[in-house]
């Protein structure tokens, strides 16, 4: 950040009194920018024994596949905003379910929270965001060819659950800051 986004003068980063980190504080109006960890928000969408997963348009990992996700909006609720990125990525139409999977990825300050969630129809089609967009099988899936850990881990889970009959509800850690990406 250089310039402050309330009255355009200059941040500097340093520690506010009273704090511990270094934060960007305006040089005019002395406002603190605070910067805080980002919200991505999906699901797993289900119809009978397949999920729908997309196959990404864009960067990073183009050409990959993963769950329908993306980053909360500001005044949208948690399955407001799986449903819409669902409806983006996939022009998919779902019922949110419950909660499946909540992780911290601390290496690039973001949290992942997925859904379980019903397909409704199958008249889907990719959005601007998608190559492709298919409903698998677990067998079908190309395991090999997922986009992100964060993905592929749950889901892995998942259908192990499934398969017990027993779906709980996880949470985890993938902190990528001294490995592969
Ligand atoms: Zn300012």
């Amino acid at each position: 950040m250089k310039y402050c986004s309330n009255c355009s003068g200059i941040v500097e980063l340093l520690i506010p009194e009273g704090d511990s980190l270094p934060r960007y504080v305006c040089t005019i109006c002395k406002i603190i920018h605070y910067q805080n960890p980002k919200m991505v928000v999906g699901c797993i969408p289900e119809w009978e024994d397949k999920i729908l997963l997309c196959r990404r348009a864009i960067e990073p990992r183009r050409g990959w596949w993963t769950l329908p996700a993306g980053f909360m909006e500001n005044n949208e609720t948690l399955k407001q905003a799986a449903a819409r990125e669902t409806l983006e990525e996939a022009n998919a139409r779902v019922e949110i379910g419950d909660l499946y999977a909540v992780y911290s990825l601390p290496h690039i300050s973001q949290v992942y929270l997925l859904f379980r969630a019903r397909l409704l129809d199958l008249d889907f089609k990719p959005g601007i965001e998608s190559l492709e967009v298919r409903l698998l099988s677990e067998n079908e899936i190309p395991w090999e060819e997922m986009a992100f850990r964060v993905i592929h881990d749950p889901l892995k889970k998942y259908f192990k659950e499934r398969k017990l009959g027993k779906l709980g509800f996880h949470t985890g850690v993938i902190d990528l800051s001294h490995g592969k990406s």
